[in-house]
């Protein structure tokens, strides 16, 4: 089965040549993209889709989320808003109510967060465990998101549940929690930060998981200068989240994990990707992540939603496009590519093909996953120009209309 989506008036696709195509055409076979071009030139398909002369965009990749949790945090955002500062301590709210859920609502849950996501364009997404922090809550919450979740990441390090030594909460992080959760997951991470996870700590959590065989991330840098830029740069991780505050050194350093990278190609060795969650620094009326600067050191980022009940309670890829736009000087092309490729690439999920079967996703190219979000509208520009306007007008994912 064949899809041919024609009259396109323009086709962002975020691939390795960067290309925004004008009046063209993208043929869907399957869960791929088989062919992609002047729409003048668009071989027959089974079935053909008038885009009616709107924009179409790889489908947004959120490579950070939060997604299975209950309960919500209304009151902790009205105090913030009020004047008092965020502390990681609000998370214990969302463990209490977590625990005392059952997996059949908790799975309600989410699958309802991800569906909301998609219905904006989403069509990829990254989710963690975090709110259960016990081996029997983590790993059922590790096993709730596997079944709604792209990606899933253990985030036992999110806190030291209240009353457990820190220390010992580590042990049991990188041991028999660990091992509960091993199967449901392929990434790990650690909230590296005052009042979470201190760099000894960190280090333990990290070491523990990449000896395991997981992929790391870290959420570092948030709150303050710190270690978690420099240990997600030792561990080789493939992301670093937050990064709101930088030294030059971090910047530096994160840099110089893609010396390696080809990025004209996409082939070379991969560093360590800068994640800016700006709908998060904007709950928390924290300083926005200095994504331009990060850019301009040549340091690939990533948009992401930080999707997550107490300090950013949105799935909307498009509001961090629009922010990063108006506040974080990223032109339309930088944001659409930070928060389609740049998730990807987090998510070392940029490549892969027919061959290996890992197909990838974040961009449009012959072979890639048909992710795609068509908006209602003649360019992605609309996306920063017209702020607010809920913009998706379809979306596909894996080939199938989801939208
Ligand atoms: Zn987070």
């Amino acid at each position: 089965m064949s899809t041919l989506i024609t009259n396109i008036a323009e086709l962002m696709t975020q691939d390795v040549e960067h290309r925004v195509l004008k009046d063209a055409a993208v043929v869907i076979e399957g869960e791929r993209i088989s062919w992609l071009g002047p729409a003048s030139a668009a071989p027959a398909a089974d079935d053909a889709v008038d885009a009616g002369g709107r924009a179409l965009l790889p489908g947004w990749v959120d490579s950070h989320t939060h997604l299975i949790f209950a309960g919500d945090r209304t009151a902790e955002f009205e105090a913030r808003m009020a004047g008092e500062s965020y502390s990681a301590g609000g998370i214990a709210v969302t463990v209490g109510a977590t625990r005392g859920t059952s997996d059949y609502d908790l799975t309600r849950l989410a699958l309802g967060r991800v569906a909301e996501a998609v219905s904006q364009g989403t069509t990829y997404l990254e989710t963690k465990t975090g709110y259960g922090l016990d081996v029997e809550n983590e790993t059922r919450s590790a096993r709730i998101a596997s079944t709604v979740a792209d990606e899933v990441t253990y985030l036992g390090a999110h806190l030291v549940p209240a009353g457990e030594d820190p220390d010992e909460y580590t042990d049991l992080v990188c041991g028999p929690m660990l091992a509960a959760v091993r199967p449901y997951v392929s990434w790990a991470d650690v909230f590296c930060e005052q009042g979470a996870f201190n760099e000894e700590q960190s280090r333990r959590v990290l070491q523990a998981c990449k000896d395991a065989g997981l992929g790391l991330r870290v959420h570092g840098n948030q709150l303050g200068e710190g270690p978690g830029v420099q240990l997600a740069v030792e561990f080789g991780a493939a992301s670093v989240d937050h990064v709101n505050y930088l030294s030059r050194a971090d910047v530096h350093a994160l840099a110089d994990t893609w010396s390696g990278w080809e990025s004209a190609a996409g082939a070379g060795e991969r560093g360590t990707v800068a994640t800016c969650l700006p709908a998060c620094d904007l709950s928390t009326r924290q300083p926005l992540a200095p994504g331009r600067e990060l850019l301009d050191a040549g340091v690939p980022i990533a948009l992401a939603s930080n999707c997550n009940p107490g300090t950013s309670y949105t799935s909307s890829m498009a509001f961090c496009v629009t922010t990063a736009v108006l506040q974080m000087r990223l032109s339309i092309h930088e944001a659409v590519r930070a928060a389609t490729y740049g998730g990807a690439l987090a998510l070392r999920r940029e490549s892969g093909n027919d061959v290996d079967g890992e197909r990838a996703v974040g961009s449009i190219a012959v072979g890639h996953r048909a992710d795609l979000h068509l908006l209602n509208a003649p360019s992605a520009t609309h996306l920063a120009y017209r702020p607010g306007i809920p913009l998706t007008h379809a979306v596909w994912r894996a080939g199938a209309r989801a939208r």
